[in-house]
């Protein structure tokens, strides 16, 4: 873990986006990212169900928590506001609008946001083909949620897509929202332009941030809303996708595949199902051959699925008991670890080096091929720690 690139993005946030900043805990619900968002100044967090709500209370009493999920379970609702002090949910359909009525008990403070389906192109991953009201279907719950909302705010949210690589794509959707709030002839006291804001993979290198911000507040300054209307956001991938790298180990080599002990059921869910080629390195104590050549990975557990093709860029002497650091797993990576066939535990180092890729200037923009050594490696170590928790509890670190 890189505890300073998680500070380092969220002041970027902070600092060039007029919008008040959700961290949406699902890209990584690691308690030092949420512990290390809040010292930064990032006090508020999109959860999206009762166990994101419980972390986020075990770290902070005081953190501003909105419901994002369109989607929840009634006892969830009810547990979220009367024990947990949440206020902001979202909605997506006039069933859920009543659900989160009675479920508040008539509650006359709740924020309501009603998600929006938009377009959703330029971005890795669609998140509009489940959620969102569709434009057609959405005059009717705008006026409903605005009949419904006494002494709390209305707003509307959308999520363009994660890893969306154009900025105009925030803009385009801010267009098709504005254009339903329009028809609707409602007044909207929240914009949130959730998340989608990229970070840098192999093949993959976004435009600036800034052109991110600059789209945003022009799609904002064209929507029919109001100076007191309020601007959010809900960054997950591009506050947390530098901040984390696995060390794994190479337990048997074959021709060009490498059998490791972290996969697809690991921390390498979008290296199976994606195909994305995170960055690598050979760490090693010790010489090794200079060429560089492609592999590819196969997990520890007994699934055929459990394969990484690819390609990984590495010295050709790559050999069992070999380190491999994968970069760049922050987002959607370690969250997704699983314990299946009994892999997955792991310990969790800290350290202050640089991240492989860097949209905020810690690092090159590009991901450079390079190797360390083991010795390197462990020096940059400074703080150890064994995660709490089913696989933390094992006696025998498998990486
Ligand atoms: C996943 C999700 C986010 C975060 O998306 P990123 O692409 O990681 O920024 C934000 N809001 C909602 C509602 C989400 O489901």
């Amino acid at each position: 873990m890189r505890p300073r690139s998680v500070s380092v993005a969220a002041r970027w946030f902070q600092d060039n986006l007029k919008a008040e900043v959700f961290y949406a805990v699902k890209a990584n619900p690691s308690s030092w990212v949420i512990e290390t968002l809040i010292e930064a100044g990032v006090t508020a967090f999109d959860v999206a169900s009762l166990s994101e709500i419980e972390l986020v209370r075990s770290v902070s009493a005081t953190a501003r928590l909105a419901f994002m999920h369109p989607v929840k379970g009634r006892s969830a609702i009810t547990k979220a506001y009367f024990d947990h002090g949440v206020r902001t949910f979202a909605l997506d359909s006039h069933d859920e609008l009543q659900k989160i009525l009675d479920a508040t008990g008539g509650a006359k403070d709740l924020n309501l946001m009603v998600r929006m389906a938009v377009s959703a192109d330029g971005a890795a991953y669609t998140l509009s083909g489940k959620f969102g009201v569709a434009t057609h279907d959405a005059p009717s719950l705008l006026l409903a949620v605005r009949q419904a909302t006494v002494d709390g705010l209305m707003g509307v949210s959308f999520h363009v897509g994660s890893q969306c690589m154009r900025p105009s794509a925030y803009e385009a959707a801010m267009a098709q929202v504005g254009r339903a709030i329009s028809r609707a002839g409602v007044f909207v006291d929240i914009v949130d332009v959730g998340g989608g804001f990229p970070s840098v993979y192999p093949g993959m290198v976004p435009p600036d941030m800034q052109e991110y911000a600059d789209a945003i507040h022009r799609g904002f300054n064209e929507m029919p809303v109001s100076e007191t209307t309020e601007l959010w956001c809900e960054p997950g991938r591009a506050l947390v996708a530098e901040s984390s790298s696995i060390l794994c180990q190479v337990e048997l080599r074959k021709g060009d595949a490498l059998y490791l002990n972290d996969g697809s059921y690991g921390s390498l869910f979008d290296a199976t199902h994606s195909r994305w080629p995170f960055p690598v390195k050979l760490v090693r104590d010790g010489d090794s051959a200079g060429e560089l050549k492609p592999f590819r990975f196969y997990g520890p557990t007994c699934d055929s699925i459990d394969h990484m093709p690819g390609p990984f860029y590495l010295p050709a002497d790559v050999r069992e008991g070999d380190y491999i650091e994968i970069g760049m797993l922050g987002a959607y990576g370690v969250a997704m670890s699983t314990g299946f066939n009994g892999y997955g535990v792991h310990d969790i180092a800290a350290v202050e080096d640089a991240p492989m890729a860097s949209l905020y200037g810690l690092a090159p923009r590009s991901i450079p091929t390079v190797r360390t050594t083991a010795e390197e490696t462990a020096r940059k170590v400074v703080r150890f720690s064994r995660p709490k928790g089913k696989a933390g509890q094992r006696k025998k670190s498998r990486r």
